[in-house]
């Protein structure tokens, strides 16, 4: 088992905390800045994220700069006890700058160049900005590096966005020189004889544009690549001056919620914690399940983007949010779930977006801690004090990580050509909701699960799946065949191994590459609108089939089960090839998930896979983390009724009991619960 590094290097111990903008209040700081204190100790808040917007008040002018105030807050919250995490500013820029140098402004693809306002909408190629941006990370750098308040860095605020300006556009050309070589390679790759597309000079590029080229696939998955690519460098640009200046101090960038934008797997290798924002829609009803298993999805990847380590949940809303269509009250129960379930999945963190709720602007009624009641006696801030509370109470498990063996593939160059390809349902070929309804099945059979992508390591897991790969990346083919000849079992499903890296399809059929893992040809592909099911039975069992169904022939695979309807009747629906030591499975069909439970019951047991808990009621979902310390199984009603539970022996950290056996668990309610192998009941 794995034992981590604290997310700070000097707190061994659950953070708890959020965005502070005590600048916002400068004007009445000294009865505000005061109250914040003693309501952060109140709450059990032992870390403020703060100078994320701050950047017009550090430099109000160019090169006139104003660090006293974050000189007293910084202090403040060390006298406090309360560590910073603290900011690099380029999340939102000052007017003046735009003003002065329009370069740092960005265009849209229709080349309209934009105007100041809103915020992540810099040019990240623009030399002005880096410089600036480089500027004023190496002041702060400078000033706080020595800062007993100073944990970590925060750098930006949720990266996102694109810029198609002029210096954009050399910098996209240079990307494709260095990606291609030659125009001609590039033409070839691109298939650009089509349409007589093919450029004579790398000068002659566009990024795609509705009033340009918005047709050509691999320009824009190359656009997509390269925009992603922006943001690593950017980021490693924002860095270099910190860990030159403060080497021992971890960095980290908000992600977003399934954000399309950056290929958050190669960004993660930049990062020293994985960390995101999670706003789900809780609604107090059945439809919580759903947000229950979203959010673990998402947990899950975000780890899985740190290098499955614990990662940080940086932003959270402790009530209701002001930007949802609707935005319902948070249910009472609702809060500790949703820190708990972050906690669960290998959060080290519940930080909320944001302290004190603002008095104007456009987040003015977004959940905060502290309301514009300003007072302790709300709800809310009763709920965030129980969650600091109960985060001391379980503080052990800071450190421990989930362990699986059960893996599952998301991959961002397959989402971004998937939402591009012309083919089959070309309003939604839903890879996203096919990745949810695999990872649900899993969960919903008491797993674990790893979210990794086609550049991950296959050889810590038993079970690999890769849901509708349609592109395959080079090398990937090659570490499947490698993992199932060694014992591994691999889950492929229909549109797999269609296109290579560059988005050209395989010649000789698909599964391109994966065919002989597979040992099946995948010949042609129906596309079924809503009207329309078909059906196969397996082990004794009618499934419906739905949107996609792939006509198969088992080569070296056998047939588990086959279509009974349409002119494919009778052709293979699940296919199981055998490989070396290991197994390699074909789902042709889309199917429901009762299909999907059932089928990765049948593959877990044939692996002697048992689950953290078994016969999981609906809407009860577990997960468990471990560490030097213990085994930790974490129970998670997302559901507003009670649900009844079988536990194993274990202690309840959140009270101090023992337990074992039938339980009811409350709505919404949480268990921590140390298993009994890693300690004594009698101790
Ligand atoms: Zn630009």
């Amino acid at each position: 088992m794995a034992q981590y590094p604290p997310i700070m290097p000097d707190m061994p111990v659950l953070l708890h905390g959020g965005d502070y903008n005590p600048e916002q209040w400068i004007k009445m700081k000294d009865t505000i800045w005061p109250q914040d204190m003693e309501l952060a100790k109140k709450a059990g808040v032992n870390t403020l994220s703060v100078g994320i917007f701050s950047w017009s008040m550090l430099e109000p002018e160019e090169g006139v700069y104003h660090f006293e105030w974050l000189d007293e807050v910084m202090d403040m919250l060390a006298k406090n006890g309360i560590k910073a995490i603290l900011a690099t500013p380029s999340g939102a820029r000052p007017a003046w700058m735009a003003e002065k140098y329009p370069e740092v402004l960005r265009m849209d693809a229709m080349r309209h160049k934009q105007l100041f306002g809103a915020r992540h909408n810099h040019c990240l190629t623009s030399p002005v900005y880096r410089e600036k941006v480089r500027q004023i990370n190496t002041l702060l750098a400078t000033r706080y590096k020595d800062h007993p308040a100073l944990g970590m860095w925060h750098i930006s605020n949720e990266y996102g966005g694109e810029c198609h300006c002029p210096l954009c556009q050399d910098a996209f050309r240079k990307w494709l020189k260095a990606r291609y070589g030659t125009i001609e390679n590039m033409n070839d790759q691109f298939w650009n004889t089509f349409w007589s597309h093919r450029y004579s000079s790398f000068e002659q590029v566009e990024s795609p544009s509705p009033i340009g080229e918005n047709w050509n696939l691999a320009l824009s998955l190359a656009w997509r690549r390269f925009t992603s690519d922006q943001f690593c460098d950017f980021y490693s640009h924002e860095i270099a001056p910190l860990k030159e200046i403060t080497p021992d101090i971890p960095c980290t960038a908000n992600l977003m919620d399934f954000f399309p934008g950056i290929d958050y797997f190669k960004f993660g290798k930049l990062l020293d914690r994985a960390s995101w924002d999670n706003y789900p829609p809780w609604t107090g009803d059945e439809r919580d399940k759903e947000s229950a298993l979203h959010t673990a999805i998402m947990h899950d990847i975000i780890r899985g983007v740190g290098g499955q380590k614990p990662f940080m949940m940086m932003e959270s809303s402790p009530s209701a949010v002001n930007w949802h269509p609707i935005n319902r009250l948070r249910q009472p129960g609702i809060l500790m779930l949703q820190s708990l379930q972050a906690i669960a999945h290998g959060s080290d963190t519940v930080q909320y977006f944001q302290f004190r709720k603002g008095l104007g602007s456009s987040e003015q009624y977004h959940g905060a801690i502290v309301g514009h009641d300003n007072s302790d006696q709300s709800r809310i801030f009763r709920e965030v004090s129980e969650v600091g509370h109960t985060l001391g109470k379980i503080s052990e498990v800071t450190g421990s990580a989930p362990e699986s063996k059960v893996a599952l593939i998301y991959d961002w160059d397959n989402l971004w050509i998937l939402n591009e390809a012309q083919f089959g349902n070309n309003e939604n070929k839903k890879y996203i909701e096919t990745v949810k309804d695999h990872y649900a099945a899993w969960k919903q059979l008491g797993y674990n699960v790893d979210m990794i992508d086609q550049t991950g390591d296959l050889t810590p897991y038993q079970i690999v799946c890769g849901p509708m790969l349609y592109l395959l990346k080079d090398g990937f083919a090659e570490k499947v065949q490698a993992f199932v000849e060694k014992g591994g079992t691999y889950v492929a499903t229909y549109i797999t191994g269609w296109v290579n890296e560059e988005n050209l399809a395989h010649l000789g059929g698909y599964p391109g590459p994966l065919r002989n893992v597979l040992g099946i040809w995948d010949e042609e592909t129906d596309t079924l609108d809503d009207t329309r099911k078909n059906h196969f039975t397996y082990n004794g069992k009618s499934y419906a089939c739905k949107d996609v169904c792939a006509l198969v022939h088992a080569e070296s695979a056998k047939p588990l089960a086959s279509y009974e309807e349409y002119f494919y009747q009778g052709m293979p629906a699940l296919t199981k090839n055998t490989l070396g030591k290991g197994q390699a499975y074909y789902i042709a069909a889309r199917t429901d998930r009762d299909f999907l439970r059932a089928f990765y019951a049948d593959v877990a047991a044939e692996k002697s896979l048992t689950p953290l808990m078994k016969n999981l009621p609906d809407g009860v979902l577990c997960t468990e983390r471990s560490g030097d310390k213990g085994d930790y199984l974490f129970v998670m009603n997302t559901q507003p009724e009670e649900r009844t539970i079988t536990l194993p022996a274990g202690l309840n950290l959140r009270t101090d009991e023992a337990m074992e056996g039938e339980y009811t668990l409350n709505g919404y309610e949480v268990l921590v619960l140390k298993r009994l192998s890693s300690y004594s009941l009698h101790s």
